[in-house]
């Protein structure tokens, strides 16, 4: 169900029970409804029917990602196969619009029932964990009636996402002031924004530029991208032969969508073996294909030929070349260049050329925050959680009872989603059959001296957003269970196998 801004409403209506809320002690709390808060309500109600559960959700509506980027033309740059959730199958081409996954989400959260258990305008301000209650206290902003209240839980399950809601990247730039047009950032795209007929610069070279583009070309007299280095795109149609073949045969969506999930993760494991084994031949591959989609007199080679090796960042998909037709058909160019400086009619660039421009898009990323910055306390001890370390990628040394939710970066996020509800399923089952109350994941004093590091390396995964946001997230150390795995593929044949008993979790 799709309404008014693409937001799905259902369920606002059943806020009104906060203080029946403030009396129980719920067995999960979810903070967030966005693809990783809404996959993990379904892993729980399907596992743990019996356990009570809520979700709290700061916006007045479901989505998260997708309902802050607004920008034109905003899509899903992985296929919804991966990206959509394991147990909801998804029907249509492989990149959706921005409308098409709320619709998907608002859809699974009526099939699930989930309505009932999410309550909208709540968002946490602190947690603290009481070992003498035996479970999370959390004060919670409720945004209609201005009060605050307490919400508890015994276990707690963050998917609040891994950036600032409110506050987007924007560097600064020498004059930026003296501009005499329009600067916005996608995050905070104005629904009153009109390009018709207007030049315009997209600053940035990520998902974000490549899929505002081919929208804002449609109506300006000309888009500039301006880049400081290339991105690798994978240009592809936007459809699936094989699910196409799959529907034409009435072969039911479940088995269609596992099919073809199962398909594009074998394809896109070939590229990734490909990347580390033989980065050359990956990145032949690549760009090559972007080479044929823009002829021999495009400088494919220092526009679209990055200097890092594939899989150093995440690869964005160009549905039916959308990008490339833009470049080809003249109303979209690329230039790959510093800024020097802001000018009132756009931009001076190192090189000595000039940009002019009407407004200029900063499509410069966003701010990583772990767990939104909450303040967070165990028996009234703050949480520094850059002095703690992770636990597989999904819960923190020393902090009890209290999971996170990181999606891949290179894969679609939600196949972690399914992955990490599996686990914590799992645990929880665990801790029924040992009459366990908690569980802390504690470093053992072999582990304790062991050299941290980042907890995504830089060599695995370079992207300028995870390298400004890596000082505030917990520490790896280069061994199971304190390193995330970054590779689905990795991963997904060690989180099923793991021992419960293993030293590292400690039970009570
Ligand atoms: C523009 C963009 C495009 C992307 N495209 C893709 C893609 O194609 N494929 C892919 O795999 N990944 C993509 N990603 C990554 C993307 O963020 C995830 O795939 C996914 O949507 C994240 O879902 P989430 O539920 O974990 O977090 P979010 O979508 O960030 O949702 C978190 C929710 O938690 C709520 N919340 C936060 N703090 C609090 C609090 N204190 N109290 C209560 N509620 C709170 C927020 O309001 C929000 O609704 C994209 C990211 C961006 C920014």
């Amino acid at each position: 169900m799709v309404i008014g801004t693409g937001a799905y409403r259902g369920g606002t209506a059943m806020n009104n029970r906060p203080s029946e809320d403030e009396k129980t002690v719920f067995d999960v709390l979810i903070v967030g409804a966005g693809i990783s808060g809404i996959g993990h309500a379904q892993h729980i109600q399907s596992r743990h029917p019996a356990r009570s559960f809520v979700i709290l959700e700061a916006r007045e509506a479901p989505g998260g990602t997708w309902l802050t980027h607004k920008y034109p033309g905003a899509r899903s740059d992985s296929d919804l196969f991966t990206f959509g959730y394991r147990a909801r199958p998804w029907n249509g081409p492989p990149i959706a619009t921005r409308q098409e996954i709320l619709s998907y989400l608002g859809a699974t959260i009526e099939a699930a029932g989930l309505s009932d258990h999410i309550r909208y305008g709540h968002r946490v301000e602190s947690a603290s964990w009481s070992s003498a209650q035996q479970c999370w206290v959390l004060r919670v902003a409720d945004q209609a009636s201005g009060s605050i209240r307490t919400y508890r839980a015994r276990f707690l399950w963050m998917c609040q996402g891994y950036y600032d809601h409110d506050t987007p990247y924007t560097p600064t730039w020498p004059d930026m002031e003296r501009f005499a047009g329009t600067i916005v950032h996608p995050q905070h795209w104005p629904d009153e924004m009109d390009w018709t007929g207007k030049r315009v610069v997209v600053i940035g070279s990520g998902a974000t530029a490549a899929t505002l583009i081919p929208a804002l070309a449609q109506g300006a007299a000309h888009v500039t991208m301006l880049q400081r280095s290339p991105t690798y795109f994978v240009a592809k149609p936007n459809k699936n032969e094989l699910a196409d073949t799959l529907r034409a045969l009435d072969i039911p969506d479940a088995w269609t969508h596992e099919i073809v999930r199962r398909s594009v993760l074998a394809e896109q494991k070939v590229l990734q073996v490909l990347a580390e084994q033989d980065p050359d031949a990956a990145r032949d591959l690549l760009v090559s294909a972007i080479r044929e989609e823009l002829g021999p007199e495009f400088d494919v080679d220092t526009h679209f030929n990055p200097g890092y090796r594939p899989w150093r960042q995440r690869l964005a998909v160009v549905p039916d070349n959308d990008l490339f037709k833009a470049i080809k058909a003249g109303k979209a160019s690329v230039v790959t260049d510093q800024i020097a400086r802001f000018t009132p009619g756009g931009i001076a660039l190192e090189s000595g050329q000039e940009l002019a421009a009407d407004i200029i898009v900063t499509a410069t990323g966003f701010n990583m925050q772990f767990l939104n910055d909450i303040p967070f306390d165990v028996d009234g001890d703050p949480v520094a959680f850059h002095d703690k370390v992770s636990y597989r990628g999904l819960m923190v040394s020393d902090v009890p009872n209290m999971a996170f939710m990181l999606g891949y970066l290179r894969t679609s996020w939600t196949m972690r989603v399914d992955l990490a509800g599996d686990f914590v399923c799992r645990l929880m089952g665990h801790m029924d059959s040992i009459g366990a109350a908690s569980v802390t994941p504690v470093l053992g004093e072999g582990d304790a001296g062991l050299p941290r590091g980042n907890f995504i390396p830089d060599e695995e995964f370079n992207s300028g957003y995870i390298q400004r946001g890596m000082p505030d997230w917990p520490r790896r150390i280069e061994r199971d269970p304190w390193r995330y795995v970054i590779s689905y593929f990795e991963e997904s044949a060690i989180l099923p196998e793991v021992d419960l008993d293993e030293a590292a979790l400690v039970y009570g």
